[in-house]
């Protein structure tokens, strides 16, 4: 059973009028959602793929609007940075995800929570003062705190964003790439930022029972983070065939629809109970 049953809205990227005031609509009204607590979070177990155990969380941010039901995070994300809201959102992220980090330690033990961040919040040292004042506001231990950075081919100054995350990583903190494998660069960040944590991109993973290139290119990459002393996560594991994959071929944790939905923290829990112990 799941909370996410739903099927979120989906909104064109083409600029018609009707999107345009839909998006502007959207804009508008951030502020009062995350003040209403509207923007809340859901939470998708990662797993050990050897021993099926609860390894760490990933938090999801949801928007349920009174008016319009839920919101793709996608199209909220996008609309937030185009009215300049990002650092709002996710400083109420992080802030959620460190409450939730302390309420699964003390249910289930130190399960490290990810949390996502655009990599344009890369570009100023704001961020690091954030997730220093979050650390010390919620007190949770930032040897528990991940940070997936997402739309890292977005990073303008590779140099700069490798300043900034070492010192995130300096707080002890752990850092992660997301979507490893699309859009533009990945080997080159790869290469340049402090990454202790990669994520093959569910492209890939979704293909590898059906396509030699895509099972290809996933050997591979593990391959790489055993060369860099990285750990691989695989996204979006949806079935039993793809999970056997990723045991044969050595894949170290893996997340995903087929393992476990998106769900509110008390599920994670109760997930938690029932998994073997690692
Ligand atoms: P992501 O970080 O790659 O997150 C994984 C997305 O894949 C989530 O969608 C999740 O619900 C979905 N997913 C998980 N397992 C499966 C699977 O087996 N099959 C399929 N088809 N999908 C699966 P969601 O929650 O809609 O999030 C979409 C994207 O929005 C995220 O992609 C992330 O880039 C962004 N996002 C979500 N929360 C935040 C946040 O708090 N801050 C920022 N900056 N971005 C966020
Ligand atoms: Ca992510
Ligand atoms: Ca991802
Ligand atoms: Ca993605």
């Amino acid at each position: 059973k799941t909370n996410e049953t739903f099927e979120p809205i989906a909104i064109s990227d083409a600029a018609s009028d009707d999107d345009l005031i839909w998006n502007i609509s959207l804009q508008a009204r951030i502020d009062t959602a995350l003040a209403n607590g509207e923007i809340y979070l859901a939470f998708q177990p990662k797993v050990g793929v050897m021993s099926g155990a609860l390894v760490g969380v990933e938090a999801l941010v949801r928007w349920n609007d009174p008016a319009r039901g839920h919101i793709a995070p996608d199209q909220f994300i996008r609309q937030c940075e185009n009215a300049g809201r990002m650092s709002q959102l996710t400083r109420h992220v992080l802030i959620e995800g460190c409450r939730a980090g302390q309420e699964l330690h003390r249910n289930c033990g130190p399960i490290p929570v990810a949390v996502n961040i655009s990599a344009t919040l890369l570009h100023e040292r704001s961020i690091v003062r954030m997730v220093r004042d979050v650390l010390a506001e919620t007190g949770y231990d930032p040897r528990l705190l991940v940070l997936e950075i997402t739309e890292t081919y977005r990073i303008a100054d590779l140099g700069r964003a490798a300043a900034i995350l070492a010192e995130l990583k300096a707080l002890g903190t752990k850092i992660s790439m997301d979507d490893f494998g699309v859009g533009a660069a990945s080997l080159e960040a790869l290469m340049y930022l402090p990454f202790s944590e990669l994520k093959i991109d569910r492209l890939f993973i979704s293909r590898m029972g059906s396509d030699p290139k895509a099972m290809g290119i996933v050997v591979h990459i593990l391959r790489l983070g055993q060369e860099l002393g990285i750990t691989v996560v695989a996204e979006g594991v949806e079935d039993q065939q793809t999970l056997q994959l990723l045991r044969d071929s050595a894949c170290p944790v893996a997340q995903g629809y087929g393992i476990a939905r998106p769900s509110p923290l008390q599920e994670v829990i109760r997930f938690q109970k029932l998994a073997p112990q690692s």
